[in-house]
């Protein structure tokens, strides 16, 4: 697979017979090559835009798919050549695993020779080659996912396509999947779209995410991007674990009933009604005269290269969360000082919507 296909979406919506809007119009390429993961809450419009892609779904009126140069929005499924793998497998039960993979091949009428030498290649890559005679009832979950993966890609597709692949396995087998499918992906050099409601996976997998919310996309960029520098409150909400605080901007600091003094923010937001985002790894124990705020911990969890702390600051509000160095072990019920690195704080000016 060496020309990668590029994939343009242009101007799509979709809006269901019922009159659900799943997806407000949207544009978004993915480059040859790329693995773009779609991430956000249930309901968003993730499989929504991956099915649109797929040729499940067609946009609404004025919307385009583009593979390359070819307007393939009219085509269904069959005809855009694409594989595709969901969480359920989906596989044909009374086919052994060489025939499954096999399936698309004989679909398309390659000849036998060709067809059993492609069959065996995608076993060998997805380690699986022994099982090539078994029936899917004697295969793990793991296993049928690796099956379900090499009958996608045996046919050569422009574009994978995969919904949640690895939802129904349990989370050590999910770690190390993805880093097969990933090296998999890399290797091949295909263009990949994958469907993900998990952010580890999604930073683990991606070139690039789209951070979608309410059938629109939030943010487009980077891992490092999305988690480092969101675009919005949803999107830094959403990514990693952060806490967040409403209060007012006055020239430059933030002030909030929990904070013992109004925070100098570096990149700070005009006056008025704001939210600043800090992750657990922004506070610092300290001494009761530098803390910037002060709680009493309510539960601490040794996570072996950390402690996380969760700090009470007030009745009214949820705790904060902090994350401490492991030899630190504050008992429940102390009152601890905090110091918050002003540089890793993020602020929103409140808009009122999550967006
Ligand atoms: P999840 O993570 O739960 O799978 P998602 O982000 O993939 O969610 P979609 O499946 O794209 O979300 O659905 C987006 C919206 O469209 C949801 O509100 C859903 O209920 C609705 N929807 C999806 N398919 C249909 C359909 N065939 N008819 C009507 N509404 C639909």
């Amino acid at each position: 697979m060496t020309d990668s296909t590029r994939i343009a979406l242009q101007n799509c919506g979709k809006t269901f017979a019922d009159g659900t809007r799943a997806l407000d119009p949207i544009d978004l390429t993915i480059n040859g090559g790329e693995t773009l993961v779609l991430l956000g809450p249930s309901g968003c419009g993730k499989t929504t835009t991956l099915r649109m892609i797929a040729g499940l779904e067609f946009p609404d009126p004025g919307g385009k798919v583009f593979f390359d140069q070819d307007d393939v929005t009219p085509l269904p499924i069959e005809k855009r050549s694409v594989g595709m793998v969901f969480q359920s497998y989906a596989l044909f039960p009374n086919m052994t695993v060489a025939e499954n993979v096999a399936y698309g091949l004989r679909i398309r009428r390659t000849d036998r020779a060709a067809r059993q030498k492609q069959v065996t290649r995608m076993l060998e890559m997805m380690h699986i080659a022994e099982f090539a005679d078994r029936q899917i009832a004697q295969l793990s979950g793991g296993q049928r996912q690796r099956v379900a993966l090499a009958r996608a890609l045996a046919v050569e597709p422009r574009v994978l396509l995969l919904d949640e692949p690895l939802t129904a396995l349990d989370a050590k087998l999910r770690v190390s999947l993805r880093e097969e499918i990933n090296a998999t992906l890399r290797r091949l050099g295909i263009t990949a779209v994958y469907v993900t409601h998990d952010q580890d996976e999604a930073m683990a997998l991606g070139d690039r995410i789209v951070a979608m919310n309410k059938g629109h996309i939030a943010q487009i960029g980077t891992p490092r991007e999305i988690y480092q520098a969101p675009a919005s409150p949803f999107v830094a909400d959403f990514i990693g674990t952060t806490n967040r605080l409403s209060g007012q901007m006055q020239g430059g600091t933030f002030a909030h009933p929990s904070l013992r003094r109004a925070l100098a923010l570096e990149t700070p937001v005009a006056d008025g009604a704001a939210e600043i985002f800090f992750r657990p790894n922004a506070l610092t124990l300290t001494t009761a005269k530098q803390a910037d705020l002060c709680g009493t911990v309510t539960a601490a969890f040794f996570l072996g290269d950390r402690v996380r702390l969760h700090v009470q600051t007030r009745d009214d509000l949820p705790p904060v969360l902090i994350d401490a160095p492991p030899e630190s072990l504050p008992d429940q019920g102390e009152v601890i000082p905090l110091r918050i690195d002003p540089r890793q704080v993020l602020v929103f000016p409140a808009t009122g919507a999550a967006s």
